[in-house]
């Protein structure tokens, strides 16, 4: 059985002020986070993954479509880590060294990120990954994750709507530039790599 305390967010709800408000990372981390939680607990009682790591269910629930609900929501439970992890305020905004040869710029980066995020049609989300040594910016629909894809996340953007719609509305532009030029933690990457 999986717990929210295994994944305790890396700093206070109101961290990310003024981007992200208190209210967002409260209902984001506490509702959402805690609910995919509960749903990925429920739903493997009884069954052959229920003492599996979490990876280890995203990768054999993947496999199959009678296991959607128990991919979907495992994979959600990683994803949100990984992204709350992905954020932090006042981490200097620089391009780490292992980039330089996928991406010319940082503003090289931030149009390659933004473009992808710009063709993800309802909920999703953005990553950087590598992938057979190769850097990539991909996305994923809805709860889908690149770890059961034979890639490697670096960095991640949540673009469902309960991720910004608090504070940005429609605005989801405003929302996915305040992320590339505020709040990715570059060290949390940086140590992916
Ligand atoms: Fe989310």
């Amino acid at each position: 059985m999986f717990e929210l305390n295994q994944y305790p967010l890396p700093y206070k709800k109101n961290a990310l002020e003024p981007y992200i408000s208190e209210k967002t990372m409260t209902f984001h981390y506490e509702k959402h986070m805690a609910g995919y939680i509960e749903n990925l607990n429920n739903a493997i009682q009884g069954t052959e993954f229920v003492n599996m790591s979490l990876k280890q269910i995203i990768i054999k629930s993947s496999h199959s479509k009678d296991t959607k609900y128990i991919f979907n929501n495992s994979a959600q439970v990683f994803n949100h880590n990984f992204f709350f992890n992905c954020m932090k305020v006042g981490v200097p905004q620089n391009l780490p060294k292992k980039l330089f040869n996928a991406f010319a710029s940082i503003d090289d980066f931030k149009t390659q990120f933004r473009a992808v995020a710009n063709t993800v049609f309802g909920s999703g989300w953005v990553w950087l990954v590598t992938e057979a040594r190769e850097y990539k910016i991909v996305k994923t629909a809805n709860g889908d994750t690149p770890i059961a894809h034979n890639q490697t996340p670096l960095l991640c953007l949540d673009l469902w709507e309960h991720a910004y719609y608090l504070d940005y509305q429609n605005r989801r532009g405003e929302y996915i530039d305040t992320f590339l030029n505020h709040l990715i933690n570059w060290e949390f990457v940086e140590n992916c790599l």
